[in-house]
């Protein structure tokens, strides 16, 4: 069986910037992520780049490859070229590559472009809550091998109201110590396209060291996939049938 080639991107701005975020994450957050996609068979070729590299990171020969492109961004959305959020766009409606955004990635411009929202704003608070994210679609393959529910220690806090469009999906739901309530794991079909977003990835909490994190990250590039679909034919069409 052909194997999933997955594309890792991270702005990469706070690896720059912060102490902090380097001593959580010195090999930045895309090379964490990509670390442990690489252990799993089921996957190919990982590449993993951030908005420092050529063309931001979106060489066309390097999408054109990419069955999954994974986003994480924060506070450079509106840095990320028009000509590249496009690029993306297309290979997402128009070839089915899948896209899983991740945190603050709601806001990216991408994330507005797919999903229609304009704003993809929320509630927030850094006040290091416990996340408790619970599975509300155990069938759905991206709940593959999860517990019923897992918790993160410490995490930045988001809540309700998440300004978005109802999700195709909902697949997981966070309740924070702090009180409020969340759709962490949401779903969308665009174009030909599966777009996942998962909340949880704060900068400066190890969240992505977690196992069932990284179980979520890998279940969502089996189901983003795209798939051998078959080419439809749209537009004036003769009859099938001899009348
Ligand atoms: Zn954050």
């Amino acid at each position: 069986m052909r194997k999933i080639n997955v594309t890792v991107w991270n702005e990469g701005f706070h690896e720059r910037e912060s102490e902090k975020v380097r001593s959580v994450y010195p090999e930045g957050i895309h090379g964490c992520i990509a670390s442990f996609l690489k252990e799993d068979e089921e996957l190919g070729t990982i590449r993993a780049f951030t908005m420092y590299d050529e063309e931001q990171g979106f060489k066309e020969e390097d999408l054109a490859d990419t069955d999954v492109l994974i986003y994480w961004a924060h506070c450079c959305h509106g840095q990320i070229e028009d000509q590249y959020v496009n690029r993306i766009y297309n290979h997402v409606t128009k070839r089915g590559m899948g896209l899983i955004l991740l945190h603050s990635g709601h806001a990216s411009k991408i994330f507005e472009k797919l999903c229609g929202t304009q704003t993809g704003a929320l509630r927030w608070r850094e006040s290091n809550d416990k996340e408790r994210v619970w599975v509300i679609e155990p069938q759905h393959p991206i709940c593959h091998n999860l517990p019923e529910y897992f918790e993160l220690p410490a995490e930045e806090t988001y809540g309700e109201r998440f300004v978005i469009p109802t999700p195709d999906a909902l697949v997981f739901m966070s309740w924070f110590s702090g009180g409020e309530v969340f759709r962490s794991g949401i779903c969308y079909n665009r174009g030909y396209g599966k777009i996942f977003y998962f909340r949880p990835g704060h900068e400066t909490f190890p969240t992505y060291y977690d196992a069932n994190v990284q179980q979520v990250i890998k279940n969502a590039c089996k189901w983003a996939a795209p798939t051998n679909f078959p080419k439809m034919q749209t537009g004036w069409t003769a009859s099938l049938e001899n009348k």
